[in-house]
């Protein structure tokens, strides 16, 4: 991975957590959407490892008004700006026939 800063401190960091304050990289450009990749994540408890290729990619801006009465007038307001981002992956089969494996922590393979 290449060497940048932390955009939480600003820390020269190198790999994918910074060793500051702890903030944790998610970067995705190093995913080629026609190729799968192995993505390794804890879940429900348990560190698990899967063969997966990017489905799709979506970033969703989000504008609820809120309605609410003032002197017997409904009045629209917005409350809030919601952003999502979201990566969705289609788990594949290794070349096993596995779907997701389990994996011990700190073994130090996939
Ligand atoms: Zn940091």
């Amino acid at each position: 991975m290449e060497r940048h800063n932390c955009p939480n401190c600003g820390a020269p960091i190198e790999s994918t957590q910074c060793p500051y304050c702890g903030t944790v990289f998610y970067d995705f450009t190093v995913l080629d959407s026609d190729k799968p990749s192995y993505i390794r994540m804890n879940w429900h408890g348990n560190q698990i490892v899967f063969r997966a290729i990017m489905k799709s990619a979506e970033i969703e801006v989000r504008d609820d008004p809120i309605p609410y009465y003032a002197d017997n007038e409904m009045v629209m307001i917005q409350t809030h700006t919601e952003v999502t981002a979201s990566v969705e992956f289609m788990i594949l089969e290794d070349d096993d026939g596995i779907l997701l494996k389990r994996k011990e922590l700190n073994d130090g393979q996939y």
